[in-house]
């Protein structure tokens, strides 16, 4: 965006990590998003505007311009990498494990693993760095239920409590990546915006501190 200064916020869980962490950092929105259906938020800053989006679209937004900030977890990241964006926070919230889980007691498997995942390319790259060719099934939720009807053999998704695994009669398998929430900027607009975008990054900072 061309003046001021955007921020794309993962909506959900997320979220509500990040707003109690903006309004520490002196930002906050002038309406309650939990409250409305609306998309775009001033902020009692001036020129700070807030937008909620799917995780998934954070970075497509920051990379894109349509916001010069964002925050979302690392499991996004992982799958979006690129060169035009810098990371230089971890908000240190939305905490989690990106985990290899499966039916627990499942016999040893021979032939091909199916993996049901959301995360294709981590997922990909965690086979490939162990030599193991995987067929990769794409899911965009409900994962857990792939191995109880027999779609894939194994998952590969995000774990906090384990509750829904467990529930699901899965086991955590292998930790691939340790999860949390990250604060992405559009290049660009660290160049054309830096003396709005640096203060507002040592006020974020202090506040994850603290
Ligand atoms: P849990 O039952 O506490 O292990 O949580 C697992 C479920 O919550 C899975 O469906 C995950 O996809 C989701 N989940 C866990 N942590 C996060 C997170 N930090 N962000 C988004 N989804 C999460």
């Amino acid at each position: 965006m061309k003046d001021g200064m955007t921020i794309a916020v993962s909506k959900g869980r997320i979220l509500k990590e990040a707003l109690p962490l903006l309004a520490r950092a002196g930002v906050q929105p002038l309406d309650d998003p939990g409250a409305t259906r609306k998309l775009v938020f001033e902020t009692n800053q001036a020129g700070i505007r807030l937008i909620v989006i799917r995780a998934t679209d954070v970075p497509t937004y920051v990379l894109n311009g349509g916001a010069d900030l964002g925050i979302a977890g690392k499991d996004v990241l992982l799958e979006c990498v690129s060169d035009n964006l810098y990371e230089p926070l971890d908000l240190n919230i939305g905490r989690c494990r990106l985990m290899l889980a499966g039916p627990k007691d499942a016999p040893a498997q021979s032939g091909r693993l199916r993996i049901a995942t959301k995360y294709v390319a981590t997922t990909r790259n965690y086979f490939a760095a162990k030599g193991q060719q995987v067929e990769i099934i794409k899911l965009y939720g409900s994962m857990e239920l792939a191995p109880v009807l027999g779609l894939s053999d194994l998952i590969v998704d995000l774990v906090d409590t384990g509750n829904t695994l467990r529930e699901n009669g899965l086991a955590p398998l292998a930790n691939i990546a340790d999860i949390s929430s990250r604060l992405i900027v559009n290049k660009a607009s660290m160049k054309m915006k830096r003396a709005r975008i640096k203060p507002f990054l040592s006020r974020l900072a202090a506040a994850i501190r603290e």
